[in-house]
């Protein structure tokens, strides 16, 4: 039922570590089996928050590429209107699942950082969507 060798960062040295190890391997610091299981578990999360905003911030990437093809191929547009629904709602999971995870993770705050790139590149993107398409019309 216990996973093992799940990483963790040592609570005090914040290596990487085992969580199924008795002491850090790094500086010895005895590991608590409870704390350690705790810890592995925020870092699996804080690990899926990251790929899930790496995701996210592409996803947004491509919107931008959709909206330029969009504007030689008509069909695009179709690509454009589904990141436009996708992304906000791809945002919402995301801040729903790991919006509130307590962590000084690095990885982390990177991952906050990809999302808001994510918005801000969604944006724009979304708007001159928008914009140009009442214009042809
Ligand atoms: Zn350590």
């Amino acid at each position: 039922m216990i996973p093992q060798n799940r990483i963790l960062p040592c609570p005090n040295c914040r290596q990487m570590i085992y969580s199924d190890s008795d002491k850090c391997r790094f500086c010895d610091a005895p590991l608590d089996r409870q704390v350690a299981e705790v810890a592995a578990e925020v870092q699996e999360k804080v690990n899926e928050a990251c790929n899930h905003a790496k995701w996210i911030r592409n996803m947004a990437g491509a919107m931008w590429i959709l909206l330029l093809i969009s504007f030689i191929f008509t069909a695009g547009t179709a690509g454009v209107f589904a990141f436009f629904f996708l992304i906000p709602l791809y945002l919402i999971f995301w801040q729903f699942k790991f919006g509130s995870l307590k962590t000084v993770d690095p990885d982390y705050q990177k991952a906050k950082r990809d999302r808001l790139i994510a918005l801000a590149l969604w944006l724009p993107a979304g708007f001159i969507k928008l914009l140009t398409f009442y214009v042809i019309i």
